[in-house]
């Protein structure tokens, strides 16, 4: 069964900003036996440490074993509903240490997203950031895990300009694992990462940055992510708004804050039947395309955090203690 919802997002400083999605589109293209949630994508927001995400007034109501999958729409704000507090719906929290599997979809050698990112997730793990997740716990009281660690990579070749259907995306993590070159991990999360020049064919740009799924191969729960360079293909909707970035690629970051997006929603809501709110917002949705407080980099660019010695323009994430409210520690 496949349950549909409506959300609003916008950025509460410009009544403008926002992203479509349709329900439809990304519905028909999820790959059966999956589920998925999405990153959405913004346009003409400007940075504000203002809660950026407001919702549809009028939520349908939940239905514990469906698919969740948010609908962006152009629209005014929703005043109030930012606000709306994350509930727990009793599903599995990824508990354990985390493990990152990275695979490299395309021709990914004129980009510095490999060290970017991998710099980002060897500072992510133990961080005061990865603290937000820890402060969501599930019914025995068990934290989200902080430990997150990169615990293996991947390349595939592609075309240039390579398509990649959801399925597709999908078939890459059971095929890396098939391979021999990842393991098969349920205490891990798989991203799929695309090349400036492949196209995820259901809406990379247009309706989502990146989306977390989770899918049974062989009897286990494998979680999993798709993200994508928008260097070309979405410029504007899937990177922020800003003159200049902490790695001098905008591309590398672009993804490094999407991809901790998806890491927070994955590990609090890794199975859809965690923690959101009653819009369907998991946490990273609460608080995206906000960061606080920014600071200059050495070379100027618009920083708010530093991973393991480089600097990195991440949103913020949703905190449930001492009280729910977008944060950059917990
Ligand atoms: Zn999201």
């Amino acid at each position: 069964m496949r349950r549909t919802r409506t959300v609003l997002t916008t950025v509460a400083t410009v009544a403008t900003a926002v992203a479509l999605m349709t329900t439809a589109a990304v519905a028909a293209a999820a790959p059966r036996g999956a589920r998925q949630a999405v990153h959405p994508t913004q346009r003409a927001a400007t940075i504000s440490s203002a809660p950026a995400v407001v919702h549809s007034p009028r939520p349908r109501r939940h239905k514990r074993t469906k698919v969740i999958m948010p609908v962006h729409r152009k629209a005014g704000l929703a005043p109030g509903t930012a606000t709306a507090p994350m509930t727990y719906h009793g599903g599995r929290l990824m508990t354990a240490p985390a493990h990152v599997y990275l695979i490299w979809y395309g021709d990914w050698s004129a980009s510095a997203a490999p060290a970017v990112l991998g710099d980002l997730l060897e500072g992510l793990g133990g961080s005061a950031y990865a603290r937000t997740n820890a402060t969501f716990t599930d019914r025995a009281g068990n934290h989200v895990t902080s430990d997150i660690r990169l615990a293996g990579s991947t390349k595939v070749m592609a075309k240039h300009g390579a398509r990649l259907s959801d399925a597709g995306v999908r078939r890459q993590v059971a095929s890396a694992i098939a391979r021999g070159a990842l393991p098969s991990d349920t205490d891990g999360i798989y991203v799929v990462a695309t090349s400036a020049d492949v196209r995820e064919t259901s809406g990379f740009g247009s309706r989502y940055c990146g989306w977390h799924a989770h899918t049974s191969l062989k009897g286990a729960d494998l979680k999993y992510v798709f993200v994508g360079d928008p260097s070309r293909q979405a410029p504007r909707t899937c990177a922020a708004p800003v003159a200049s970035t902490p790695n001098a690629d905008r591309g590398a970051d672009a993804i490094a804050s999407t991809l901790v997006h998806e890491i927070d929603e994955t590990l609090t809501d890794p199975d859809l039947d965690g923690w959101y709110d009653r819009y369907y917002n998991e946490n990273g949705d609460k608080c995206a395309w906000t960061y606080g407080p920014t600071y200059p980099s050495a070379t100027g660019a618009t920083a708010n955090i530093d991973f393991a010695g480089r600097d990195f323009l991440v949103q913020r994430n949703w905190v449930v203690s001492p009280s729910q409210g977008c944060a950059m520690s917990g």
